[in-house]
C-alpha cells in the first residue's frame, strides 16, 4: 500500500476546509468551518489496481497559526497551493505560499495550482489563462474546482495520488 501526505494551503476562506470535506466526506457546507491549526482525514483510491491513502492535512491560513504548519511543510509529499478564482487577492498570496514551501519543504514535493469556487465563474477575478501562465512560470500544474458542484475535486485528488504513486516508483 502506498500513503502519501497532501497538504492544503492558500489564504483563509478559499476553501481549503470544503475542498478537503468534499473529497473525504462527499459534502458541502455554506457556513464557514474553523480549522483551528491543522486537522487531517484519509480517503482510499485504487490506482492501477493497487491501494493509495491520501492523508489530508487541512490548515489555517492565518499568520497565526504559522508555527504550527511549517511542521507539516517537511513532512508533505504534495502540496495544493489554493485561490479563490473571485478573489484577486487569494492569487497575488500565492506567491507568499510558494515562497514558504521553498523555505520548508523537501525539494521532491510535488506542487499543484488550485483555482477553487469555479462554480462562480460570474464573479470571476482571476483569468484561467493569467493563473495557467503563473503556473507554467513555476513549473507547477493547474486546476480549478468547485467544492460546491464537486467540479474537478475527485480529478484533482486521482491524479495527484496517480503522480506521487509513480513518482515513488522511479525513485
Ligand atoms: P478555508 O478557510 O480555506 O478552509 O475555506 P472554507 O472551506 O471554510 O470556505 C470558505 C467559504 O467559501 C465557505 O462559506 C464555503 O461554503 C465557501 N466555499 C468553499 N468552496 C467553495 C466553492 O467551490 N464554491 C462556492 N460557491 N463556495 C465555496
Ligand atoms: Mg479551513
Amino acid at each position: 500500500d502506498y500513503v502519501f501526505k497532501i497538504l492544503l494551503i492558500g489564504d483563509s476562506g478559499v476553501g481549503k476546509s470544503s475542498l478537503m470535506l468534499n473529497f473525504t466526506d462527499e459534502c458541502f457546507t455554506e457556513t464557514y468551518i474553523s480549522t483551528i491549526g491543522v486537522d487531517f482525514k484519509i480517503r482510499t483510491l485504487e490506482v492501477d489496481g493497487k491501494t493509495v491513502r491520501l492523508q489530508i492535512w487541512d490548515t489555517a491560513g492565518q499568520e497565526r497559526f504559522k508555527t504550527i504548519t511549517t511542521a507539516y511543510y517537511r513532512n508533505a509529499n504534495g502540496i495544493l497551493i489554493i485561490y479563490d478564482i473571485t478573489d484577486k487577492d487569494s492569487f497575488k498570496n500565492v506567491s507568499k505560499w510558494l515562497e514558504d514551501i521553498d523555505h520548508y519543504s523537501n525539494e521532491k514535493v510535488y506542487k499543484v495550482l488550485v483555482g477553487n469556487k469555479a462554480d462562480l465563474h460570474p464573479k470571476r477575478a482571476v483569468d484561467y489563462a493569467e493563473a495557467k501562465n503563473f503556473a507554467d512560470t513555476h513549473n507547477i500544474s493547474l486546476m480549478e474546482t468547485s467544492a460546491k458542484t464537486s467540479n474537478n475535486v475527485e480529478q484533482l485528488f486521482a491524479t495527484l495520488a496517480s503522480d506521487l504513486k509513480h513518482a515513488s516508483e522511479n525513485g
